[in-house]
């Protein structure tokens, strides 16, 4: 590695081509997300996958997701034990602080963390910290194994995949104020699963599924919850 190695310097390029369309061609933007605050409609629980970026897949500008990155994009339940709980903490910060209308789990194909899981449950020896925190996801393990054993394991991997997204769009339920406000009308939640060895994005029709394809000419309804 070389002080400048080119990896870095392409990043520091792109922060240039940012900075020349939002600060030096157009102020507006800016100068209102410093002056009015964040006010995102849209909160994004993805994982750290960098394929998966929630930002780039949607195009969505700055000021316009709020976004929790975690390996295999999940969410824990509701728990009040006095741990640290930082995804915990970001999920109250958008939903109670920033009062964001739509929260949705994010997963996609090929994810890493999922696979720790259906290879070495909560205990993967290759890590410290990465197989409690997939452990999450015993459930998804036990209904996989549950399935056909022929089948292909690329298949399962993909089923496993989405049903972490499910879980995770479960345990969101757990949480009081969330619940709260989606009985109110006031917030939906949403389990979405981009599968970037085909390039498509699908939605979870229910927290218990089936997942559906979308596109903007036929938006599907969330998981939990929209208009009261
Ligand atoms: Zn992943």
């Amino acid at each position: 590695m070389t002080t400048a190695d080119a990896t870095i310097v392409r990043l520091i390029q792109g922060f240039e081509r940012f900075r020349a369309a939002y600060f030096e061609t157009d102020h507006s933007l800016f100068d209102h997300l410093v002056w009015d605050g964040q006010r995102p409609k849209v909160m994004v629980v993805a994982c750290c996958d960098s394929r998966a970026d929630p930002q780039m897949i949607t195009d969505a500008g700055p000021g316009e997701l709020f976004v929790i990155r975690n390996v295999a994009a999940l969410v824990p339940p509701y728990v009040l034990d006095g741990r640290l709980a930082g995804v915990s903490a970001a999920l109250e910060f958008g939903v109670k602080g920033l009062e964001v209308e739509h929260v949705i789990v994010l997963g996609h194909a090929m994810c890493g963390g999922v696979r720790s899981l259906m290879e070495f449950g909560d205990a993967d020896p290759r890590f410290d910290f990465v197989g409690q925190w997939v452990g999450l996801l015993a459930e998804v393990r036990d209904e996989v194994r549950t399935l056909v054993s022929e089948a292909e394991p690329a298949l399962l991997a993909r089923y496993a995949e989405r049903a972490a997204v499910l879980v995770s769009l479960r345990n969101l339920s757990t949480y009081p104020w969330i619940a709260e406000r989606v009985a109110a009308g006031k917030l939906a939640l949403h389990g979405w699963y981009f599968d970037f060895t085909w390039g498509v994005l699908m939605a979870a029709e229910t927290p218990r599924g089936p997942f559906r394809q979308i596109d903007a000419a036929q938006v599907p309804a969330p998981a939990v919850g929209g208009e009261p």
